[in-house]
């Protein structure tokens, strides 16, 4: 594997690939990698026949409240475990290389930017489809893949990618768990044992409310009894639990009919964590 932290060397890199005729695939991340970034390398190997996975903490994509100093950058051991899986790029670039006029937001996330994680969080989407984009830019990949633990940057990165990148196909990756049923995240390290179990049980109420819901059980009725369990047995703060329709990603009311999504954002101790789980069908 190649490590690279110049955007022209590797361009010079995949140029040389594609002119091979191997067609190339990519996997964005911010590094700190789990079992979950893995899949997503292997599915990328599936469709492509060389791989590009990006490590870049994107300064952009943080509030000036958030935990960008404080976000775990462990590239050594990153760097270890692509090699594992045979992976041919890591491109780990400064920030000179990403932004070379300064990081500045070129990319607008529209409605669905400022609504949920949008809005607990501003300009969040902004950054994180100015940093895509760019790394788009330099990849060019055919094929590049999101995981759906971040639902609703799938829903906003997907219509930059099928507005702008055209011939580059797009793949969503399951959300790979702990056995507990915790979504992985590179966050999850920060948990002490007691802020875990919090964690671990939100993603039960998750799991409950989208039994209860596939059983005929009502929206509103749902959401009110699983959010204050939430808030009184678990040691989190929500910052919203919501059920989606995931084809505009807003809310459903209680006469939706459909597939539907759950999505979650709560606080435990100082660890912010988020989660999405799919509901088969409402009033089916
Ligand atoms: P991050 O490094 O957190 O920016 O994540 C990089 C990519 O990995 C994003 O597309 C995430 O959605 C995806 N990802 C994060 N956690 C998981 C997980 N538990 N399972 C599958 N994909 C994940």
């Amino acid at each position: 594997m190649k490590l690279i932290h110049s955007a022209a060397e590797l361009q010079e890199l995949l140029d040389y690939e594609r002119a091979r005729g191997n067609k190339i695939g990519f996997v964005p991340t911010m590094g700190a990698l789990h079992e979950g970034h893995l899949s997503l390398v292997e599915l990328a190997k599936k469709a492509a026949d060389v791989v590009v996975v990006s490590i870049y903490v994107n300064p952009l994509q943080f509030g000036p409240k958030e935990d960008f100093d404080k976000y775990p950058r462990t590239l050594n051991e990153d760097a270890a475990l692509l090699q594992q899986h045979n992976v041919q790029y890591l491109f780990a670039p400064s920030v000179d290389e990403v932004y070379p006029n300064g990081p500045e937001i070129t990319q607008r996330a529209g409605v669905t930017g400022s609504t949920f994680e949008g809005a607990s969080r501003p300009g969040h989407f902004d950054g994180m489809l100015t940093v895509v984009n760019r790394l788009m830019e330099i990849v060019q990949p055919d094929a590049v893949v999101f995981g759906e633990k971040d639902a609703q940057q799938v829903f906003i990165v997907q219509k930059l990618i099928k507005a702008r990148f055209r011939n580059c196909q797009f793949i969503e990756g399951p959300t790979l768990r702990e056995p507990s049923g915790l979504a992985m995240s590179s966050r999850n390290r920060y948990l002490t044992a007691a802020e875990r179990q919090d964690a671990e049980n939100i993603y039960s109420h998750l799991n409950q409310m989208r039994e209860e819901l596939e059983a005929g059980a009502k929206v509103s009725e749902t959401l009110t009894k699983h959010s204050a369990a939430i808030e009184t047995t678990a040691k989190a703060k929500l910052e919203y639990l919501v059920v989606i329709d995931p084809q505009i990603f807003r809310p459903v009311n209680d006469d939706y009919r459909g597939p539907a999504k759950i999505i979650v954002a709560a606080k435990v101790g100082e660890v912010r964590l988020i989660d999405n789980l799919n509901v088969k069908a409402i009033n089916a």
